[in-house]
């Protein structure tokens, strides 16, 4: 513990935003960085709990106590090397992470919590900075070889690993590039898409081969792919989105939240979109459905593309509304509202209200009709959704996205060519050693755990790759 008082003495304090009118111009990072001094100042304000209720909530179980102390005394090279310990990209998770450990952290009980991830993604910078990164090829070959299905941080994340114990690893990936949704999904203005070239250097010069623009079970055979292979893990997330198959579903401009964020991550990427397949906000009038982050990453999108009007809607209920850090359900991570950056930057809400229908001229989308729902408990306990007569209403949209969550990973041609046993959601079940129903075949990440995060992903890619390595020896 760095200082016994600095709980006491210091207040939380963060790296805070780019101003708003800065921001919306650019796709750059949203979150500023903290000068080092500060930095670790605020690492000095962790207790040192006896029972840590952070680490216990971090999903990849990372040991925040220990590296906030080092961080306190500056030691940046320790606590890289506790970081990595248990997390292979805190550069990731220190910038977009939920962080369900700051809702643990026992200083929010009445006060602010420790800033565990912005504190995190500090040191992996300063870490990179100073050259404590840098490749490190294993000594010793096993001269077994791996194939990892998906570039997505499970992926990654299990590559990386499986490589460090000297295995020969292989991912392939079905996008031009690699990274899943970390590149093609999660807007730049969260997550910088140079942060992902930088970590991808690191493990291409320790020697792991990444195949992009292969779809495996499309353009390369699954079966003689498992055949080649000592092992396979298949990390190719939960691609398959909830759609609404509502009246007027077929109309032009109705598009899911994941089509349209690619492509602005390509075209930030410097590719072009053809002009048939465009979908882009400017100068309309743009409905988000489903009031999720990734509808949250919709409107902060839209903002910077210019739309004439943005509204985010959700079927559930308002959820409660707080003050500051304060977190009613400690130690968990209570349901609270929650006002992204996207939302500070223009955008209406809506709670409680479903869509009856889409309205179109001439095939295209010109709006939709709304309904307000109450939820009851039936008498089963079960919450239902009742609609409330007379609350009807008309919203105007040339634009609508829906951001319904994702259902599971697409079935055809990996899982279904190999007859991989899956769940009632269709997720690929694993047995407690994260192996398939196909004894050489082992999966990871959102196609086993269904759409979760990227700190779940790399903690099960982890734990693949330790299962995998454990199926080698
Ligand atoms: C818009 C959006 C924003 C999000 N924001 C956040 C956030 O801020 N914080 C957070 O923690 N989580 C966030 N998430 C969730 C998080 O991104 C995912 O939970 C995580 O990326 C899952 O990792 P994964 O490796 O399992 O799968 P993915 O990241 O989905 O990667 C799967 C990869 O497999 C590839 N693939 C699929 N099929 C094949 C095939 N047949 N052959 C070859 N390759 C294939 C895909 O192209 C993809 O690259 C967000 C999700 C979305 C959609
Ligand atoms: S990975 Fe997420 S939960 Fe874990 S310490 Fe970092 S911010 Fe907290």
């Amino acid at each position: 513990m760095g200082d016994p008082r600095g709980f006491l003495n210091i207040e939380r304090k963060e790296a805070g935003n780019r101003p708003l009118q800065d921001r919306i111009h650019d796709f750059g990072e949203v979150e500023q960085t903290l000068n080092s001094a500060d930095r670790k100042l605020q690492a000095g304000r962790c207790m040192d709990c006896g029972i840590p209720f952070c680490h216990w909530a971090c999903p990849v179980i990372n040991v925040i106590p220990e590296w906030q102390d080092e961080l306190h005394k500056g030691e940046w090279k320790k606590a890289i090397d506790l970081l990595h310990s248990t997390n292979n990209f805190p550069e990731f998770t220190g910038r977009i992470c939920p962080a369900p450990c700051e809702y643990a952290c026992v200083l929010t009980i009445d006060k602010s919590p420790v800033t565990i991830r912005e504190n995190e993604a500090a040191i992996t910078e300063m870490a990179f900075r100073e050259g404590y990164i840098k490749p490190q090829p294993p000594v010793r070959r096993t001269g077994k070889m791996v194939a990892v299905i998906g570039s997505g941080p499970a992926g990654l994340a299990c590559a990386d690993q499986l490589n460090k114990e000297g295995h020969l690893v292989t991912v392939y990936e079905k996008e031009d590039a690699i990274g899943g949704l970390l590149r093609y999904g999660i807007p730049d203005f969260k997550l910088n898409k140079d942060l992902v070239d930088r970590r991808l250097q690191v493990l291409i010069e320790e020697g792991i081969d990444f195949q992009t623009g292969m779809e495996v079970g499309n353009n390369l055979n699954i079966k003689e792919l498992v055949e080649h292979y000592d092992a396979v893990c298949i990390a190719i997330g939960a691609e398959d989105p909830r759609d609404l198959p509502v009246n007027g579903r077929e109309l032009e401009g109705i598009h899911f939240a994941m089509d349209y964020l690619r492509q602005q991550n390509k075209t930030n990427q410097g590719q072009d979109i053809a002009y048939d397949y465009l979908i882009h906000a400017r100068d309309k009038n743009v409905v988000v459905l489903g009031g999720g982050d990734t509808g949250s990453d919709c409107v902060g999108t839209a903002v910077r593309q210019g739309a004439k009007s943005i509204t985010q809607i959700e079927i559930l209920p308002k959820p409660r509304v707080v003050n500051g850090k304060e977190n009613p359900e400690w130690p968990y991570m209570g349901k609270v509202l929650k006002t992204t950056t996207s939302h500070e930057e223009g955008c209406e809400r809506l709670w409680s209200f479903s869509t009856r229908k889409f309205l179109g001229e001439m095939r295209a989308v010109t709006g939709l009709e709304l309904v307000e729902v109450e939820w009851v408990k039936d008498e089963s306990g079960r919450m239902d959704m009742k609609e409330i007569p007379g609350t009807e209403k008309i919203l105007e949209a040339e634009l609508v996205l829906l951001s319904l969550g994702f259902l599971n990973p697409v079935q055809k041609g990996i899982i279904d060519k190999l007859e991989l046993n899956v769940n009632n959601r269709k997720n690929i079940v694993t047995d407690n050693h994260f192996q398939t129903s196909h004894p050489k075949v082992f999966a990871a990440g959102d196609a086993r755990n269904g759409a979760s995060l990227v700190v779940t992903a790399i903690y099960s890619g982890r734990q693949a790759a330790e299962n995998i390595h454990k199926f080698l020896s």
